[in-house]
């Protein structure tokens, strides 16, 4: 085993099902007085139970959160923050959502109460990606992270059956990229494996049956591990990639983290091998990458960047994106073998050691 440093995150975490119900205590035990509710257009309508439950604590609602954090979006919101003196946050959504309550706490250090309805696992992060002019950053603070969650598993019944396949292996991402980190250390790889394990299992069931709340609890459950890992310990490759074509493209988050998954890991596998051998372990597949893209292939997520938007000309651009400034990586970096990965995966291939195979020691 090597040394590590091991470091767990200040925050109050609330799991079950009907677990709504505690939002009025966990707003008193936060001592806020005055929430502001954020929510995306299509979630308006979990507002209204909200504000009857939460009463003269209710200072208003925002519910124009979008993917990848627009900058112009947070600004809108924070007009609302101040004219309405609000004092908290409650985000009560995916990721978008989670991001935009992240976006306005940086700017205010409001607390955050965060009910997360995917499994996109931004609630367990001290990051924000913001979008601007086309290009997405990433941000770390305390300020970001959110004080309280409370995962409502009632709250996910509701989460398409295709949202949840591809919010799911997302999740998975996190956990993989997590067993390979340079920063790992036993308890998060632990999270890892029980994470990927526990999602691996419970998507089939909720794609075949969406109603299943024993499935729906197991992912969530998945979600919340894959979610602390993420933020715990460094990410790579996959989540370099697909900030860079999210933000180039305008591509849907969770879907391009299931396509590009596979085909991450084919790159990273030579260097890689304990890593390898958990996920395979935690999938019960021999050959964790075409595994990985088995299970989105079951589950009808998209398996090509061409089906989900991206056009073939901008595999190069994307290329050179990915190069530039790389996370650290198991793997090095090279231009040739990553504009093979991407473009492997915009056709839909199958995962596979990209050809450029020097320098496959692992990097430092
Ligand atoms: P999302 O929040 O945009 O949700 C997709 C759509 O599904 C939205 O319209 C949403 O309202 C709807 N939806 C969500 N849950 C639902 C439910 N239970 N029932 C019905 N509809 C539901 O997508 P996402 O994949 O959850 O999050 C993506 C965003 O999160 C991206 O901007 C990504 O960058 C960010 N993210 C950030 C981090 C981080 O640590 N900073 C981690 C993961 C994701």
């Amino acid at each position: 085993m090597q040394d590590f440093v091991y470091q767990s995150a200040p925050m109050r975490v609330v799991f079950g099902a009907g677990t709504l119900r505690q939002l009025p205590y966990e707003l008193s035990h936060l001592g806020v007085t005055s929430a502001l509710v954020l929510a995306t257009p299509r979630q308006k309508d979990l507002v209204a139970g909200i504000r009857e439950m939460i009463g003269e604590r209710f200072a208003g609602v925002f519910t124009g959160a979008v993917m990848h954090t627009p900058v112009e979006v947070t600004e809108r919101a924070m007009e609302t923050v101040r004219d309405m003196r609000a004092d908290g946050l409650v985000a009560i959504g995916g990721g978008s959502t989670t991001g935009l309550g992240k976006a306005i706490a940086l700017r205010t250090d409001l607390p955050q109460i965060v009910l997360p309805t995917s499994y996109s696992g931004s609630e367990m992060t001290p990051v924000v990606g913001q979008t601007s002019g086309g290009i997405k950053t990433t941000q770390s603070s305390p300020k970001i992270l959110p004080e309280t969650v409370i995962y409502d598993v009632d709250l996910t019944m509701t989460m398409p059956p295709k949202l949840s396949a591809t919010s799911g292996i997302n999740a998975i991402a996190h956990a993989v990229e997590a067993l390979y980190a340079r920063d790992r250390n036993p308890l998060i790889s632990l999270m890892a494996e029980e994470g990927i394990r526990a999602l691996a299992q419970a998507l089939p069931t909720i794609c075949a049956q969406p109603n299943d709340k024993t499935a729906r609890t197991g992912a969530l459950y998945g979600a919340w591990l894959c979610g602390i890992c993420l933020g715990a310990v460094g990410m790579a490759l996959h989540h370099k990639l697909c900030h860079a074509l999210g933000g180039l493209f305008n591509l849907p988050h969770a879907e391009t983290h299931t396509v590009v998954l596979p085909h991450a890991l084919a790159y990273n596998a030579p260097a890689a091998p304990d890593a390898m051998a958990q996920v395979a372990a935690a999938l019960g597949e021999p050959d964790p990458a075409l595994g990985l893209q088995d299970l989105a292939r079951k589950l009808g997520s998209p398996l090509s960047l061409r089906e989900i938007g991206m056009p073939e000309s901008g595999i190069d651009q994307a290329a050179d994106l990915a190069v530039k400034n790389p996370y650290w990586n198991p793997r090095p970096i090279e231009r040739a073998a990553i504009r093979e990965l991407i473009a492997r995966a915009w056709r839909g291939d199958a995962p596979r050691l990209s050809c450029a195979g020097a320098g496959l020691a692992t990097s430092t």
